[in-house]
């Protein structure tokens, strides 16, 4: 420990290193990275047009899947932490990214969990390294790290920084953000926390529709205050009053929702402060930003023109189970045909059994509701070619949707 008592006898915190840029070593890890997440079997594919035909099984994979930018630089330094500080121990706040052998691949390397109950981050001091994940962390927490004088390694992504970028103009503005995300989700509770920076900041998180149609009811019969608190609860700042804090309101999301929903719930809050406020003083009720991020968007508007080829059987998505960004693939996929959400090639039991996370078809299962994983049986057509529909989240490396296709042509042969 490098902690040192002052003149009137308090222990004395260095200050906390942060990286933001990488620690230097990105040529030195690459190597190891690719072994890990790189499939070749994935790179022909993309060559040949994201097409594959092996006997009566026609693969045909999204044209953007798995890893976006800030995943795989977070991950990236992740290596790069290990490598730098060998022997220092080092810390994730909780799981780096959504998935599931990332993690456990982390683990193995001795990179701790700060989220598992035997690590207590109370006890972290100047010796210890915290990497933060791409999807951010809370205020608070952050203060807490830097209080402690850690080092600091900051993978938060730039598409999330742009929006704390715009719920902080919000609140610098009077504004409350309206955030269309999971109450729970680690860059939801990172994002809500930013307004807290600013006397007054306050913020709401809305999941789906139906919570913003409350707002907007809100907004225009301005209902029992109590009523509107007990349905949001902790989905409220602290302090938040809504007759007074639904009287200006900007749109805000989490980066990983489903656009289509977060544009329909814009055009209702729109409405709603149009019908209360009218035209002419929208502008000093009403904001919005389009905050979804580049990479989850190409992966949905992937998905759509694989459904719009109309020539699947069925549709298979890979990526955690808890990975928002993945359950909205499986959501757009699921309205359109059968799809199966699997975590990674082990789901694909047999030809006649799969292991999957249901697909929320309408609103998004509620945040902390516990999903079980389902059975499905003769999910692949016995007869004739099959056509599937293939992607994976932004969290699911290459190396995990090769063993999936590895898998699928097994069972192409076992079926022949
Ligand atoms: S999904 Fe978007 S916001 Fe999240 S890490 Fe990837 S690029 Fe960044």
């Amino acid at each position: 420990m490098t902690t040192a008592p002052t003149a009137d006898g308090a222990i004395q915190t260095p200050p906390a290193t942060v990286f933001r840029k990488g620690l230097a070593l990105k040529h030195e890890v690459a190597g190891q990275l690719a072994s890990d997440y790189h499939s070749g079997l994935i790179d022909r594919i993309r060559d040949t047009d994201y097409q594959r035909q092996v006997g009566r099984l026609r693969l045909r994979l999204a044209r953007e899947f798995g890893f976006c930018y800030g995943v795989d630089r977070a991950v990236d330094y992740a290596y790069q932490t290990r490598r730098r500080f060998p022997n220092r121990s080092i810390y994730l706040t909780g799981e780096i990214i959504h998935n599931p052998q990332v993690n456990d691949r982390l683990r193995v390397a001795g990179i701790q969990f700060l989220s598992d109950p035997d690590c207590d981050s109370g006890a972290l001091g100047p010796d210890d390294v915290v990497i933060l994940p791409a999807f951010g962390v809370t205020i608070n927490m952050l203060t807490q790290f830097q209080r402690q004088g850690c080092t600091l390694v900051d993978t938060t992504c730039g598409s999330v920084l742009n929006v704390w970028k715009n719920v902080l103009q919000y609140a610098r503005d009077g504004f409350t953000a309206i955030i269309h995300g999971k109450v729970r989700h680690e860059e939801t509770r990172a994002t809500a926390s930013q307004v807290l920076q600013y006397p007054g900041g306050r913020s709401l998180v809305v999941l789906d529709r139906a919570e913003a149609q409350s707002v907007c009811d809100f907004i225009r019969h301005g209902r029992d205050d109590d009523q509107f608190s007990a349905r949001f609860g902790s989905a409220m700042s602290p302090g938040f009053a809504p007759h007074r804090d639904l009287q200006r309101v900007g749109l805000a999301n989490q980066t990983t929702m489903l656009m289509s929903e977060s544009l329909a719930i814009g055009d209702m809050l729109r409405l709603a402060m149009l019908d209360r406020y009218g035209q002419d003083d929208l502008d000093e009720h009403y904001r919005a930003f389009d905050t979804i991020c580049s990479a989850t968007q190409d992966r949905q508007d992937a998905v759509a023109v694989l459904l719009d080829r109309q020539d699947l059987d069925l549709m298979i998505v890979i990526g955690g189970y808890n990975s928002s960004n993945t359950r909205n693939l499986a959501r757009l996929a699921g309205q359109r045909l059968p799809t199966y959400h699997i975590a990674d090639a082990a789901c694909l039991v047999s030809n006649h059994e799969l292991r999957h996370r249901p697909v929320d078809l309408g609103q998004p299962a509620l945040p902390g509701t516990e999903i079980s994983e389902a059975r499905a049986t003769d999910w692949l057509p016995t007869d004739g070619v099959v056509t599937i529909g293939l992607t994976a989240g932004a969290s699911t490396p290459d190396s995990v949707v090769g063993q999936v296709v590895e898998r699928l042509e097994s069972f192409t042969v076992e079926t022949d």
